[in-house]
């Protein structure tokens, strides 16, 4: 078994078989995989994680995703919140100062002009109160606002967004159609991913695992679909259910071989997709204390520290057991930082920390009008 797993390793091209079989590997495995793909990690994106300081700036959304914890439908127990443009601001310059060079600004779905209005003009201000000597050109900006118009994307990307995280949940249309309205289609997804590519973003796009129903064929043809639309980033977390939303009844895989898999689809993506971004998720964590320092392990190169402000955070619980609903982001940062470094790893600080997957396709940042 472990030898037929260090010759799939070993090859340059996987097949959707070679996936599958990674994606299967059980905790007798993990060395041998773990091993292939730090190798991989660090010959392609050196060994350096990068922080990207999250700001969850609004609860409100107009979708209706049948997972998610602050869907349209769902009455919460915590009022539905929008942060104020200092509040914002005054986090992401917060974020410059600990050096962590970039943040990403993610909030509930609004395609309406007074949202777009605003999330603009919190970039534009973000950008211009960042540049230092530390940071030339201001903290890098990735945005996680949903499926938008091009026209919005466009404008929102001049105002200096230079990376987008749209997650395409699962590519197997049978399963999209499940857990989402009809009115949300996975094509409509598709096509704002491209939309995002052709307008110049580095594009970041990812998939729950372990969504009932959803096979290792179906993960393997995920990270197939990765390769196909040329994904610089990628953003994955296992499915955890939460007890207020439309997919409660169907339940969740238990917890051990849920962080198994996860962390055989960061390794399986490594070796599949090399030098690309791949963030070790909140998510992770949330099924066991250390689970984004496995994350790290498994070959992922990216983690987000939450900013959110802890007055607004519990407004913001995507899942059940989202942690760090109480810490401080003081907390949060010094305690993540003694956890990469017990992995031997150090953090990329004062740096955008871009994909080089990005920077061989030419897209660089600094081409947008201000
Ligand atoms: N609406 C924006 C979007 O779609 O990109 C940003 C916010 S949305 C809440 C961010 C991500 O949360 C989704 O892409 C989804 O993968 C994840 N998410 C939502 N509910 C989840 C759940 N129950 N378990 C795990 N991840 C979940």
């Amino acid at each position: 078994m472990i030898e037929e797993l260090g010759q799939i390793v070993a090859e340059q091209q996987l097949s959707r078989q070679d996936l599958v079989r990674i994606l299967s590997c059980g905790a007798d495995q993990a060395p041998l995989l773990k091993e292939a793909a730090n190798q991989v990690m660090r010959r392609h994106v050196g060994d350096l994680v990068y922080y990207r300081g999250i700001i969850e700036f609004s609860n409100i959304c107009t979708m209706d995703c049948c997972y998610c914890g602050i869907r349209r439908s769902n009455v919460l127990d915590v009022p539905r919140y929008r942060l104020s443009r200092e509040q914002i601001t005054e986090t992401a310059i917060w974020c410059a100062d600990q050096g962590y060079g970039s943040v990403v600004l993610q909030s509930g779905e609004r395609q309406d002009e007074e949202f777009i209005a605003f999330t603009e003009s919190v970039i534009r201000t973000i950008k211009q109160r960042t540049v230092s000597d530390r940071l030339p050109a201001g903290l890098g900006i990735t945005l996680g606002i949903g499926q938008q118009s091009p026209q919005t994307y466009e404008r929102l990307y001049r105002a200096g967004a230079h990376r987008y995280l749209l997650r395409i949940e699962t590519t197997d249309e049978e399963l999209f159609g499940r857990i989402h309205p009809p009115a949300q289609t996975l094509s409509s997804r598709i096509a704002c991913l491209q939309s995002l590519r052709e307008i110049g973003y580095q594009v970041g796009t990812g998939v729950m695992i372990g969504i009932p129903g959803q096979t290792l064929e179906m993960l393997a043809d995920d990270i197939a679909f990765f390769a196909e639309q040329d994904i610089d980033m990628i953003g994955m977390g296992p499915y955890i259910v939460h007890p207020d939303s439309a997919m409660a009844e169907l339940g969740m895989m238990e917890r051990g071989p849920l962080l198994q898999l996860s962390l055989n689809m960061i390794a399986a993506v490594r070796l599949a997709l090399k030098d690309v971004n791949i963030a070790a998720t909140t998510a992770l964590q949330a099924i066991a204390p250390d689970g984004r320092e496995q994350g790290l392990s498994y070959g992922a190169n990216v983690t987000m520290p939450n900013l959110t402000p802890v007055e607004v955070r519990k407004g913001y619980q995507l899942y059940a057991g989202k942690p760090c609903l109480e810490e401080s982001s003081q907390d949060c940062s010094t305690c993540l930082l003694r956890r990469i470094q017990s992995l031997g790893r150090d953090v990329g600080f004062d740096q955008w920390g871009d994909s080089p997957h990005a920077a061989a396709a030419g897209r660089i940042p600094g081409q947008q009008e201000s």
